[in-house]
């Protein structure tokens, strides 16, 4: 049996709906023993949920997850164990915070287009402080009445191959390993099956990850089936690689997504949580 741990999260300093306080806490309720928060392009909540980690006794990760492009797809890269204050983590999270906000200026911009006004505007009030996301605009389309769910906004309007996925300003899948490696951290390549890649595609993604200096990938996470799990851990181990497992949790709304819950692991591994 393995601890329960979870190594991927969202809090509200990117696309996550809970203060990290709120998520820790909720993390513990959930009896998750190593939490990793891994927050879309910023390590801004790191510092208040590790305060809360240590008087709740849940072992707290330093993580981040990384936007990048590889052969023209978008691809996320978790970090963990990353140093916030380090040259190169700041680098990353100055990086990706001028792409985050010059991407949602061209978000907005096709919505217009589209007869959709104010959208950028809109996605700004919803993020606040956070770092701005596709979540925000698909938040903006629904309030406003343009789609009647979130998901129906990512089909039509956000999601791969629409007018919003806008990928140009993202850096490339070995520079932002360089950043997680240079920061003291292990690169993990989040939930391969979601990007819709064939077997031999994602082999060769993981090919110039691991020349980048990846060591890890997820191999169970929300909505994953089990079978895809089991091939995902012989992927990894094929390829020397360091298996991670997270819920990816956003919101206490989304039912498919809960801290510490993920398909089951069969056989054996390489534990990425090992390494901390
Ligand atoms: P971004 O990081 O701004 O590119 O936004 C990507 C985020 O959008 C993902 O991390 C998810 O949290 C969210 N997302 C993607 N697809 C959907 C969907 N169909 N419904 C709701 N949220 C989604
Ligand atoms: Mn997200
Ligand atoms: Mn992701
Ligand atoms: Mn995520």
């Amino acid at each position: 049996m393995y601890p329960k741990v979870d190594l991927h999260s969202h809090t509200l300093a990117s696309d996550g709906a809970l203060t990290p306080a709120e998520l820790v806490a909720r993390a513990a309720e959930m009896g998750v023993e190593m939490l990793a928060i891994t927050d879309h392009d910023t390590c801004a909540g790191l510092a208040e949920g590790r305060r809360v980690a240590e008087t709740l006794g849940i072992e707290l990760i330093n993580g981040i997850e990384l936007s990048t492009t590889w052969n023209g797809a978008g691809v996320h890269i978790v970090g963990l164990g990353v140093d916030p204050a380090s040259a190169a983590m700041v680098e990353a999270q100055t990086h990706q915070h001028e792409a985050r906000r010059l991407r949602a200026i061209e978000i907005g911009r096709r919505l217009d287009k589209l007869g959709m006004p104010g959208a950028l505007e809109g996605a700004r009030d919803l993020a606040g402080d956070a770092e701005i996301g596709r979540p925000h605009f698909a938040r903006f389309l629904l309030a406003q009445g343009h789609v009647r769910t979130m998901d129906e906004a990512f089909r039509s309007y956000l999601g791969a191959g629409k007018p919003g996925d806008v990928k140009c300003h993202w850096p490339s899948m070995p520079q932002v390993v360089d950043w997680i490696t240079a920061s003291g951290g292990i690169a993990v390549v989040a939930h391969p099956g979601k990007y819709k890649m064939t077997w031999s595609k994602l082999r060769r993604l993981l090919k110039d990850f691991i020349a980048a200096g990846g060591q890890g990938l997820e191999v169970s996470y929300s909505g994953e089936n089990p079978d895809r799990v089991r091939e995902l851990i012989r992927l990894a181990n094929d390829n020397g690689l360091l298996a991670s497992v997270g819920s990816d949790f956003h919101s206490p709304a989304f039912h498919w997504a809960e801290l510490g819950k993920y398909p089951p692991l069969r056989g054996e591994i390489q534990p990425v949580w090992e390494r901390f």
